[in-house]
């Protein structure tokens, strides 16, 4: 009986030292390296807005993105987020509404 206890004992250590020679047996190593890169190259159309403000003209050029088939968002000259409602100020910098409110680039 006590030494049936002691053979019980000793299966976790015998256990764990046949799960290490199973996992060193049979460990594959694997080397991943890049192979290939793909450019993807895709035609935009750039749209150029004229927008006239107190008389004065300024151009502005959206690109339509045939990926998203829409417009691209302009970019606030201030902070240089995305922007889709714009504001100018006196010297018609192109911002979005927090910029607006005092133009970071006057
Ligand atoms: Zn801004
Ligand atoms: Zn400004």
């Amino acid at each position: 009986m006590k030494e049936r206890r002691e053979k019980i004992g000793l299966l976790p250590d015998e256990l764990g030292r046949k799960r290490d020679d199973l996992f060193k047996k049979y460990s594959i190593k694997v080397n991943i390296e890049p192979r290939a890169v793909m450019l993807i190259n895709t035609p935009a159309v750039k749209v150029l807005y004229s927008i006239f403000i107190r008389k004065t003209r300024k151009n502005v050029f959206l690109t339509y993105n045939p990926v998203t088939r829409a417009l691209d968002p302009l970019v606030c000259q201030g902070c240089g987020k995305s922007i889709t409602s714009i504001y100018f100020c006196d010297d018609l910098h192109l911002l979005c509404s927090i910029c607006s409110k005092k133009c970071p680039l006057c």
